[in-house]
């Protein structure tokens, strides 16, 4: 059976849990080949390749980007997802925690696209998608950090976008909700009363639940895809309506 990604070779940073995985997996079924690029990559199992790198260690980036293009033979999707999160306003989270959050989420993602970029140049079919967030574009409490990190991601996306369109290398982002992943499970772990705070936090989203990493992997491999061949330079929110819906309280 031929499928959309057959032939093509994926990158996937963050690959090994959560909306990294399910896209590394999404992507492999999709025809693609695929690897990880991971500070721990062990939970990513064959046929993923995998790669061993902190987003923050230019030389190990190098390394482990070089070493993906080598055993796939080169890079057409290049997925930027690794991320941490941090809670607190802007009184709350020291500079080195700053520093450490900004280093990850965004100059990861300077990284990792700089290494990839002379393979994406080759490809006929080049896509970088950055995983950005609902907090990029809506102000949610206690995110004041994260939200600065994802709001960079946002405006990276675009400036990438014009930067190398007329190099055939489309670049765009989704925007997640509340996705259910082992980072939000830590999360709630960490809360009061875990089933509550699930419950606000699905709440939260018009459709009522929290977001799968399903759901964000089938948005990624859209814009990773052939079939995305005109849409640059977007945000693609995967959000349960959150961004964009203005509800009246439920009928009782
Ligand atoms: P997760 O914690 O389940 O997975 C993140 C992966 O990134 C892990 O495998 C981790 O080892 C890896 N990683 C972290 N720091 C790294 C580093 N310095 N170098 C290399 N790898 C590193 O998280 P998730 O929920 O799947 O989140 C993935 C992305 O989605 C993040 O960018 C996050 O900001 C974004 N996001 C998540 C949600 C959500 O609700 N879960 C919502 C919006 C956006």
């Amino acid at each position: 059976m031929t499928t959309d990604l057959d032939g093509l070779t994926a990158l996937v940073t963050g690959g090994a849990s959560g909306i990294g995985l399910a896209t590394a997996h999404l992507l492999s079924e999709r025809g693609a080949q695929v690897a990880v690029l991971d500070l721990d990559p062990s939970g990513a199992l064959p046929p993923l390749r995998r790669f061993n790198a902190d987003v923050c260690d230019d030389r190990a980036v190098r390394a482990a980007v070089q070493g993906a293009a080598e055993a796939l033979g080169g890079i057409d999707i290049l997925v930027n997802n690794a991320g941490i999160g941090a809670t607190g306003t802007v009184e709350d989270n020291p500079d080195e925690q700053w520093h450490r959050v900004l280093d990850v989420n965004v100059l990861g993602i300077v990284r990792t696209t700089r290494a990839a970029l002379p393979y994406l140049r080759d490809s006929a079919s080049a896509s970088v998608i950055n995983t950005c967030s609902i907090a990029a574009t809506a102000g949610l409490p206690q995110r004041a950090l994260y939200s600065a990190s994802k709001g960079a991601v946002l405006s990276l996306t675009l400036a990438m976008a014009a930067d190398h369109v007329r190099e055939g290398i489309r670049v765009n982002c989704v925007n997640p909700g509340t996705v259910d992943t082992p980072w939000v499970g830590r999360l709630l772990d960490a809360a009061a009363d875990p089933a509550a705070e699930r419950a606000a936090l699905g709440a939260r989203q018009p459709t009522g639940r929290l977001v799968t990493a399903q759901e964000v992997a089938a948005a990624i491999a859209y814009l990773a895809s052939p079939a995305s061949g005109s849409v640059t330079g977007t945000a693609l929110a995967v959000d349960g309506g959150m961004a964009g819906l203005r509800l009246r309280p439920a009928e009782r």
